[in-house]
């Protein structure tokens, strides 16, 4: 399925729609460039679960754990990820198995050890159609 916005805040409610719908135990994947709307789409689908805390790229951690939503999330920003290994460190696997809704940013960097069932979403500009336009591609793998 194939989405375009042109604001964040249409972003924003794609995510939330997703969240909305979310099952326990759903992964999805972000990946798309630096700046792109991956954080503005993850804040989207925190709310659509029922999370009223503010959610924001977790800068010096992998993983920030929300309680206070439908379904526990796990909201993973691996950009800066060095190793591979620090994913096991923070217990990667026990919350992609487990029965929260996990999303992973920047994704494509870790992609050796994401579960085979996933939602993935890819999110791309194409300024020949203006600033804030955006394409969101959301595809159901496994
Ligand atoms: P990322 O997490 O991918 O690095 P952010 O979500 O932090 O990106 O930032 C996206 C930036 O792009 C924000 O400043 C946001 O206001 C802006 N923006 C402009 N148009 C859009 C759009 N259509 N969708 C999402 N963000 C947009
Ligand atoms: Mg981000």
């Amino acid at each position: 399925m194939v989405l375009e916005t042109r604001s964040p805040e249409e972003t924003f409610c794609v995510g939330m729609r997703l969240g909305q719908e979310a099952k326990a135990g759903q992964v999805f994947t972000l990946t798309g460039d630096l700046g792109v709307g991956k954080t503005v789409f993850t804040q989207g689908l925190a709310k659509g679960l029922g999370i009223e805390e503010a959610v924001n790229s977790p800068t010096f951690t992998i993983v920030q754990i929300y309680e206070g939503g439908r379904l526990p999330f796990y909201h993973f920003d691996v950009y800066r990820i060095g190793d591979i290994e620090e994913m096991d460190e923070v217990g990667f696997e026990d919350y992609v198995m487990g029965e929260g809704v996990s999303l992973i940013e920047w994704a494509n960097l870790i992609e050796e050890i994401l579960p085979e069932k996933r939602t993935e979403i890819l999110i791309e500009k194409d300024l020949e159609k203006g600033f804030d336009y955006r394409r969101i591609t959301i595809h159901e793998v496994g």
